[in-house]
């Protein structure tokens, strides 16, 4: 039986797409918890410690950069980081949420994240919407600090925007609305039982199947092929509980037809400080090389371990690459 996930901010932008996405209960994966810990060290940097014993150089560096964007933003006024503060209550939403500070003489709050740009817009709104009822407030401006882009965006909303914004998707998921196939199927809780999914997978199975199954003919209609595809993303949330039930039926020594199981030898390295000597003996131009390009990310956090503004010129554009993604398919007109 399919089951909903919860109401709350962070999950809007999926509720969106589908009422019924439910996030896997696994644990905090480790950039999650880095963010947390991140989130942590600004908000005591805002109240004033100076002591971090929980946080490595980088996630210091990372709060501290994000603690400087926040005093340039508020200026003179002050700003409010403990969390009894900067609980928030969305109305109709089962639990509080929270930002990490905010400014009540500018009518702002901010929001520290690690890690890539994503489009936090209805979780910000939900955010917005709580504030502005608790504070009277006409219009509402959230900052989001991306501490390892060093990256400042912002978002500034009017009540009825956010009222109508985030009451767009409460009222589906309260509706509960028809599950809706999104390109985050293959992370929802319950794609193993969604009828979407499954009933996608029949398609493409029935079609592969058919003995007079025409695959060059699909190939040339556009209109059919992308049916097809979207198929076939549906059935790899099932191929994937396949491969794991048949490595336990294997592994028990029961067999699963035209299905073995293979080892591969594991891959061997050499632990950083094994290649010290050599960076001694060659100098760390010529050692480096053989480790090849740093991603964009990297090259920020050790400068802002380092303490150094990060080179604009350093960073170059490598080729792009063109791959495709499912639309997503909403159910509702104007949605
Ligand atoms: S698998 Fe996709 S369509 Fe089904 S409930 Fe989850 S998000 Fe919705």
């Amino acid at each position: 039986m399919l089951k909903q996930g919860l109401l709350r901010p962070s999950n809007l932008p999926k509720l969106a797409l589908c009422s019924w996405f439910r996030s896997e209960d696994t644990k905090q994966s480790e950039a999650a918890m880095r963010g947390t810990t991140v989130d942590t060290i600004y908000r005591q940097i805002m109240v004033g410690l100076t002591d971090f014993p929980n946080g490595t150089a980088a996630e210091i560096a990372a709060a501290d950069w994000a603690a400087c964007q926040t005093d340039q933003l508020a200026g003179k006024n002050p700003v409010l980081a403990r969390k009894e503060d900067c609980q928030v209550r969305i109305p109709g939403f089962p639990a509080p949420g929270e930002v990490d500070a905010l400014c009540l003489k500018l009518f702002c709050s901010f929001d520290i994240k690690t890690g890539q740009y994503y489009d936090y817009e209805l979780q910000m709104a939900a955010y917005s919407w709580a504030l502005m009822e608790k504070y009277f407030a006409e219009t509402w401006t959230t900052w989001l600090l991306f501490c390892d882009l060093q990256r400042v965006y912002h978002y500034t909303f009017t009540y009825a925007q956010v009222r109508k914004l985030v009451l767009e998707v409460r009222a589906r998921y309260e509706a509960a609305a028809a599950p809706a196939f999104n390109p985050y199927c293959g992370w929802c809780a319950n794609a193993g039982e969604c009828p979407v999914l499954i009933n996608r997978a029949d398609d493409a199975l029935a079609l592969t199947e058919k003995p007079n199954f025409d695959f060059a003919a699909l190939l040339a209609n556009p209109q059919r092929l992308g049916a097809f595809l979207t198929a076939c993303r549906a059935v790899e949330p099932f191929q994937q509980q396949a491969n794991d039930r048949s490595k336990q039926y294997l592994l028990a020594k029961t067999d699963v037809p035209g299905w073995s199981l293979v080892t591969r030898s594991p891959g061997r390295y050499v632990e950083p400080a094994a290649v010290e000597p050599l960076v001694d003996k060659l100098g760390p131009a010529r050692v480096l090389l053989e480790y090849g390009n740093l991603s964009e990310a990297k090259y920020a956090k050790l400068c802002a371990e380092a303490r150094v503004n990060p080179d604009s010129a350093a960073v170059k554009t490598g080729a792009g690459t063109t791959y495709l993604r499912a639309t997503p398919q909403l159910t509702t007109k104007g949605n």
